[in-house]
């Protein structure tokens, strides 16, 4: 076997950027718990290492955490012990170490003022500074997660909550969509440049606030509005009022959520996701147009920008390539084991689809390589006669400090390795990567700041928050 071969067959195949949190909210609904269950359910591909809600019925929080999916978290024992009309819900993924259950989220604490609970998605580029000083000035700490830091910024200030919060978020910085509830309140808020989605949406004379609208549907919410970078949201007896805890704010979403991570069903900031990966193929074919007999996408995020492709060639769209999804799971266990024991259960080549054929064959992003050069092995296995691999976002070459678990830039192949090294690597006939503009363009602009409104720092390095020297050995995510 070639040293390519035995690359691809010993390292992670499950070559992408991981997914980070989700979190979900809910006030004024009697089965708050309930609603948050199905709720963090419907944001389950946002994290499956652990899981957890905790509800407040105004006067005392009821909680369960536990390690695995929400179905694995969660029997309807400990469902049935979560009492409340608000509740707050978290699914985590971990980024380096071992998955441990104290850094399970929602976070909960006692302070001078009553009970806190915190979920948070994202990763502060500036808490192991604050948490530094903190632990110099006595805290003690009981998690190595961020979002602890943002507790101790809350309990320490001696304010009332609201403005106690609102404090805290002006002192850190980095990417948070997140959740604080107290018995009576619940409080969401997103940092200055939005990098994580975040909605309200309303259920009968209550609100729901979450990651993604395609939890909203689960749950019997309607969609309501985004929650703006900068903006604090009070929801309690009073109704909902707005808050602004930054001027300084200039919009960066993420443009990975379109182009991986998110649900297709997801609107983002009134995109849905779906037609946003439709165009980002129709893009890719204005780019580089290909000729071949068949386009097919690598499942399942990569199918609708393959539509795309295929609509835009008039080329027929194929299922070449089909997942097992019960397997799924073995790829979220971090050890290097159970990766490689998943690898070759993963995917398959449909054969009668592509024997005989130029095949072009479309997916979101390479990260490493390893997983397209096995894709690419497996379609000329079951006969492709020619394999051109389209990707549907730019070379990643830089990492992400905003709670992307992206590869240190060593292992990310296009920053030491050119298109051409890339093609020839995972064994391709020819390689394309969209263009920046192109991606922004596809997706759609959001206003007039930079990069259209979104963070495309992993492609092109320009990150929209200022980045420390410790944030970059920072491995805690979320
Ligand atoms: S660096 Fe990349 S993955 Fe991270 S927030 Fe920006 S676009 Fe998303």
């Amino acid at each position: 076997m070639s040293d390519r071969l035995d690359f691809i067959e010993h390292d992670d195949i499950w070559d992408k950027l991981n997914e980070e949190c989700g979190v979900f909210g809910v006030y004024n609904h009697p089965d708050a718990p309930s609603l948050t269950y199905y709720g963090i359910h419907a944001l389950q591909h946002r994290g499956q290492e652990s899981a957890g809600i905790c509800a407040s019925n105004g006067e005392v929080f009821t909680n369960h955490r536990g390690m695995g999916l929400v179905t694995e978290a969660f029997n309807n024992n400990e469902l049935s012990r979560i009492h409340g009309h608000i509740s707050i819900g978290h699914v985590r993924y971990t980024t380096a170490g071992e998955s441990k259950l104290e850094n399970a989220q929602p976070l909960i604490f006692k302070y001078s003022g009553g009970n806190l609970a915190l979920a948070h998605n994202g990763n502060l580029v500036n808490a192991d500074q604050i948490r530094y000083q903190l632990e110099r000035q006595g805290s003690i700490f009981q998690t190595t997660s961020d979002t602890e830091v943002i507790a101790h910024l809350i309990s320490r200030s001696g304010l009332e909550i609201e403005e106690a919060v609102k404090n805290a978020l002006r002192l850190i910085k980095g990417a948070y969509a997140l959740l604080v509830m107290t018995e009576k309140k619940l409080i969401v808020a997103l940092d200055p440049n939005g990098l994580r989605p975040l909605s309200l949406g309303k259920i009968g004379d209550g609100y729901v606030v979450s990651s993604e609208t395609c939890a909203f549907d689960t749950v019997g919410a309607k969609y309501f509005r985004e929650v703006e970078p900068g903006e604090m949201v009070i929801i309690d007896e009073d109704g909902l009022r707005s808050e602004r805890f930054s001027g300084q704010t200039q919009r960066a979403i993420c443009s990975f959520e379109y182009v991986y991570f998110a649900r297709p069903d997801s609107d983002i900031a009134e995109i849905n996701v779906h037609l946003a990966r439709k165009r980002l193929g129709r893009k890719l074919f204005l780019e580089a147009p290909i000729e071949a007999d068949v386009v097919t996408g690598v499942p399942d995020s990569s199918i609708s920008a393959a539509i795309g492709y295929a609509e835009a060639a008039g080329i027929p769209y194929e299922l070449g390539l089909i997942k097992n999804r019960y397997v799924a799971r073995t790829f979220i266990q971090p050890t290097q084991e159970m990766r490689a024991r998943g690898v070759r259960m993963k995917l398959s080549a449909v054969r009668k689809v592509v024997e005989g054929k130029r095949v072009i064959m479309i997916d979101d992003s390479i990260v490493r390589g390893t997983t397209s050069g096995r894709i690419v092995q497996m379609l000329r296995e079951a006969g492709a006669k020619e394999v051109h691999v389209l990707i549907s976002s730019p070379p990643v070459m830089n990492p992400c400090y905003y709670g992307i678990d992206t590869s240190s830039r060593e292992e990310l192949i296009a920053a030491s390795k050119s298109v051409e090294q890339i093609r020839e690597f995972i064994g391709a006939d020819s390689l394309y990567f969209l263009s920046t503009e192109g991606m922004i363009e596809a997706i759609g602009r959001h206003d007039g700041s930079n990069n259209g409104g979104h963070c495309v720092a992993c492609f092109n390095g320009q990150y929209p928050t200022e980045i420390y020297e410790d944030t970059k050995s920072c491995t805690e995510k979320c």
